[in-house]
């Protein structure tokens, strides 16, 4: 286990509202959907304003982490764990598994990876 993923659980339906919520407060999302992981259909973690530095782990077509959601005591966790041995001063990253989108909607990825997908959905 590396780190938790923290933030607030909401709603995954109450997403668009939160990011509108933070367009009027001027909070910038990155164009990425701002920090919100999606743990399943239903709830999402936002990091946005409550998050811990697994926010800003990037993505990686060749990552040396991942993610998972694991319950503990009835509670949806997400936690990054190492996919192998990482050295000492490496970038950690995880595969973010975006849902595919099609062309209008693609996100061009930008890891470096040798087999990058060339977009993160
Ligand atoms: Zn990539």
């Amino acid at each position: 286990m590396v780190i938790e993923y923290s933030g607030i659980v909401i709603r995954s339906v109450l997403t668009d509202k939160w990011e509108k919520f933070y367009d009027g407060k001027g909070i910038d999302g990155k164009g990425i959907g701002y920090y919100m992981f999606h743990m399943d259909d239903f709830d999402v973690v936002d990091a946005t304003t409550h998050g811990n530095a697994a926010r800003f782990i990037n993505h990686s077509c060749e990552p040396n982490c991942f993610s998972r959601v694991i319950h503990v005591e009835g509670q949806k966790h997400i936690v990054i764990f190492a996919l192998r041995r990482i050295l000492h001063g490496e970038e950690l990253t995880y595969d973010y598994e975006f849902p595919i989108e099609d062309a209008s909607n693609k996100l061009p990825c930008n890891c470096g990876a040798k087999r990058c997908r060339r977009f993160l959905n």
